[in-house]
């Protein structure tokens, strides 16, 4: 019976070296095989460049193969050749001798015939071993580089090119462009979403297209133009070591905490002028502060779309909610409802009166109201005050204790003593108008239901208080639903 193999080659495009060529290495193999008296079943092969995602498609086949008892013999050049490493390797070709499958290499003529379980586990261990190794010196080397101003990473940042191998510069191209285009729309006053947007329409490339990477990342997201914005490099400063390799086989990285980035200023030329950089950090910060609830409007929570259920959202260029379904989806997701506020509180405010007189007894409720005002008045804005009084009177007492017993001149005496009865006139002037004020609130009879709600006005209490439940169709019908009725 003659022994099939499979051959497996990879290539560099970096180094197209007539030695290390495909075509090279398939002759010598064919050459091999013939002067062995084997059989060769399929070249499986790799070509990788420097810039894209190493993605051995080649190799991923010739695994998935040797399931199929396709081939005996697996020859390839080295176990260098044939994995990242040699603990890789090494994994592989154990589970290749479990399913009866040999493995050669030529270069450095291994032959996994030769090796026995207890062989293969002590080699795994010593790769093992080298690899840490390797990693903990390729950290250590990056650390130190970080700390010179190099730049350590494989690609430069999006609108950078490399000067050799770790100094960044403006690329001058068209993503130099796109990063001040970013900046310069974000600090005129657009979201991070319009800038998105932006910029897919006029297919500007993004980062990862321009790196070449295949099949992902064609289209500017949100968090693609909050990365550039946030990115210190773009002022000329570098920020690394923000993530460390946690496992160097698989190539799992993990962020580290903040302390331990390296932070080297005016490493090189900077994109975005310091201003610029800070305005769009302010602005950041500000939508930040607003999403998380100083924003919220009038009616949100409380108004929902008549046609499609979902929420309203307000739009502050508009002064209206529109259908939250429609805003974020388009106009094939919900035929539409859209309403002014300022219409909506006149609806609203009619609706109310309407209801509330058929609900409650007018003459009770003024009277409750005008109690109401009279104890707020009388306990908390005058009785306030009059303490105030009361503690500058102490201080005005104490201050003569003191010049009496000579601690202060007279000349600061009478400083002080002027002080204190200018804060003493400013209190009582206060106290006057607040009692005229009182007296006024007494003197209104709530006679109509127009002048109560004109007193109550409508904050977000009042609101949240009564109204349940407010729906618009696209008819802009309003449908109100309140708490106190069924
Ligand atoms: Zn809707």
């Amino acid at each position: 019976m003659i022994l099939r193999c499979a051959v497996y080659v990879r290539v560099s495009t970096d180094m197209d070296s007539q030695k290390s060529s495909i075509a090279h290495q398939k002759s010598f193999f064919e050459k091999y095989i013939r002067d062995k008296g084997l059989e060769l079943y399929k070249v499986y092969q790799d070509i990788e460049s420097g810039i894209s995602i190493e993605r051995r498609s080649g190799l991923k086949r010739l695994i998935e193969d040797s399931d199929k008892g396709l081939f005996s013999i697996i020859l390839t050049k080295s176990i260098s050749r044939f994995a990242r490493n040699t603990l890789e390797g090494l994994q592989y070709i154990r589970e290749f001798k479990k399913k009866n499958i040999r493995f050669i290499t030529i270069e450095d003529s291994f032959d996994s015939e030769e090796y026995d379980e207890f062989m293969f586990t002590l080699l795994l261990s010593m790769a093992q071993k080298e690899s840490e190794k390797i990693s903990e010196r390729i950290r250590f080397g990056k650390y130190e580089r970080a700390q010179k101003g190099y730049y350590n990473g494989s690609n430069p940042p999006y609108g950078y090119s490399k000067i050799g191998k770790d100094r960044l510069k403006p690329a001058g191209d068209i993503t130099t462009e796109i990063v001040n285009l970013i900046f310069q729309m974000y600090i005129d006053g657009n979201g991070l979403y319009k800038i998105a947007n932006h910029l897919n329409t006029k297919e500007y490339p993004t980062p990862s297209q321009t790196l070449g990477k295949s099949n992902s990342g064609d289209l500017w997201h949100q968090s693609t133009i909050r990365n550039i914005l946030t990115n210190e490099v773009y002022i000329g400063n570098m920020v690394q070591n923000k993530t460390k390799t946690k496992d160097f086989l698989k190539g799992i990285r993990v962020e580290n905490p903040k302390e331990e980035y390296i932070k080297i200023k005016a490493t090189h030329e900077g994109i975005i002028s310091d201003f610029v950089f800070e305005e769009a950090q302010s602005i950041l910060k500000e939508r930040k502060v607003n999403k998380s609830g100083n924003n919220i409007h009038f009616f949100t929570n409380i108004l929902y779309c008549g046609e499609c259920g979902s929420s309203m959202h307000y739009k502050k260029n508009k002064g209206a909610y529109i259908c939250g379904r429609l805003n974020k989806m388009g106009k094939k997701y919900c035929k539409g409802s859209y309403i002014n506020e300022e219409k909506l509180k006149d609806v609203l405010r009619e609706d109310f009166i309407k209801r509330i007189k058929e609900e409650v007894d007018l003459a009770r409720l003024n009277t409750k109201i005008k109690e109401g005002i009279d104890k707020r008045y009388k306990n908390k804005g005058q009785k306030e005050i009059e303490g105030q009084i009361k503690d500058i009177q102490r201080k005005e007492k104490r201050l003569l204790d003191i010049f009496i017993g000579g601690f202060i001149d007279e000349k600061e005496y009478t400083m002080k003593k002027k002080s204190i009865i200018s804060q003493l006139e400013l209190l009582q002037s206060k106290k006057n108008r607040l009692k005229l004020k009182n007296d006024d609130y007494k003197e209104q009879t709530m006679d109509s239901f127009d002048k109560l709600l004109e007193f109550l006005g409508f904050d977000d209490t009042v609101i949240s208080k009564l109204v349940a439940k407010i729906q618009v169709n696209n008819k802009k019908h309003i449908k109100i639903y309140y708490n106190f009725s069924h």
